[in-house]
């Protein structure tokens, strides 16, 4: 590993100020990505501003019944909390299905958002990388590509996110409050990350400096009957193949309303519109759920290897809206937390 420098500042705004006058600096926050990616030699800084002491980490009811959650609250403490529990099931859901209690203790909600994608290549600094090292190419394509993205790569990278939270924060709408050299803004969860095209190194459109201090997720009533459901080659301690989060909202068998996002098939987290437009005052039936997956994923534009997460991403959401249809419970057991 370079050797590095380290500091802490007072607040937000000098925190800022930092990373945003040295190109060589970063944000250091439970450090789960930024260090292994360090040891590999994937992430280069000079100098690491630790935020974890300024950063907000509590939860607090939002002016208009939601949740302002800390941008330095630990994953377990966000799984934690009753609100989010009871309020939110699909948000404690998708966070508990992350990394491990250890990981999860550490892990800030900031860090989990910004976490960097978990292709082999883009963490191995012997192979060309697109992302890593823009206009080098991108091995994947020809070589192990079962995990990227069916929908929203490009020919130049197809990496997917890896976070979980994530996916359960687009559902739900989320707005992300951050701390930048010109001062505090806002700025929609579904407008924090970029598709590849032809930069894929240019993950967010955040700019240098520019800290996270907070999420805040609206009220919303049906958000109590929602579900995570995190499909992995292994039961515990590893990344999605594919994920879906969702709410649904019906009455007398007809759905109102739903929110649908999907993980693991994208560069970012998936917010399913085609699907959600489809279902508005639809029959709650498995039949109308197919055809709301197939309405989402006609766009779908998959490699040989990673063909099958399109039946895969289908089959999860009918069953995850079937679910739910019928009031039980979806998704990974709230009450488990062992992944
Ligand atoms: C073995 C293993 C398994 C895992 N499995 C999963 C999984 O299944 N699902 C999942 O979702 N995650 C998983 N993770 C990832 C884990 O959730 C992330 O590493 C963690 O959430 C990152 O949070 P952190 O606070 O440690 O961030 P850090 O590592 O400190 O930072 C990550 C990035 O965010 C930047 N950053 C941090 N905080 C801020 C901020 N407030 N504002 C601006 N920039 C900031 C840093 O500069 C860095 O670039 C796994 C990790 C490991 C090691
Ligand atoms: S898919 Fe993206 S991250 Fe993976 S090798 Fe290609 S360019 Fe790199």
């Amino acid at each position: 590993m370079r050797p590095f420098g380290y500091l802490t500042a007072p607040d937000p705004a000098a925190a800022a100020a930092l990373v945003a006058g040295r190109p060589g600096a970063a944000f250091l926050a439970g450090g789960t990505n930024l260090v292994d990616l360090m040891k590999l030699g994937v992430a280069v800084p000079d100098l690491l501003v630790d935020v974890t002491g300024l950063l907000p980490g509590s939860i607090e009811r939002a002016a208009g019944g939601g949740l302002r959650i800390g941008a330095g609250v630990r994953n377990s403490d966000l799984a934690a909390d009753p609100r989010v529990r009871a309020e939110y099931p699909l948000l404690a859901r998708a966070v508990l299905a992350g990394a491990s209690g250890q990981l999860r203790n550490v892990a800030t909600v900031g860090g989990n958002l910004l976490q960097r994608t978990r292709c082999p290549y883009f963490q191995d600094v012997t192979k060309p990388c697109n992302k890593r090292a823009p206009g080098s190419g991108c091995p994947a394509r020809s070589g192990e590509h079962r995990n990227l993205a069916i929908l929203g790569g490009s020919p130049h990278c197809a990496a997917t996110h890896p976070s979980d939270m994530a996916v359960a924060l687009a559902a739900l709408d989320a707005v992300v409050h951050v701390h930048g050299p010109a001062g505090p803004r806002a700025v929609p969860l579904s407008g924090l990350y970029r598709l590849p095209g032809g930069e894929p190194d240019r993950e967010t459109t955040l700019d240098r400096g520019d800290l996270i201090t907070a999420v805040e997720i609206p009220a919303l009533a049906y958000a109590g009957n929602s579900a995570y459901r995190k499909v992995r080659d292994r039961a515990s301690y590893a990344f999605g193949v594919v994920s879906v989060a969702a709410a649904l909202d019906v009455d007398g068998g007809v759905v109102r309303q739903s929110r649908l996002a999907l993980g693991a098939v994208a560069p970012l987290p998936w917010r399913a519109r085609a699907a959600e437009r489809l279902l508005a005052g639809r029959p709650a039936t498995a039949e109308w759920f197919g055809r709301a997956a197939d309405a989402e994923l006609a766009a779908a534009d998959p490699l040989p290897g990673s063909a099958f997460k399109v039946t895969l991403a289908r089959n999860v959401m009918v069953r995850v809206l079937s679910e739910l249809a019928g009031g039980e419970p979806a998704g990974d057991d709230l009450a488990g937390g062992a992944s």
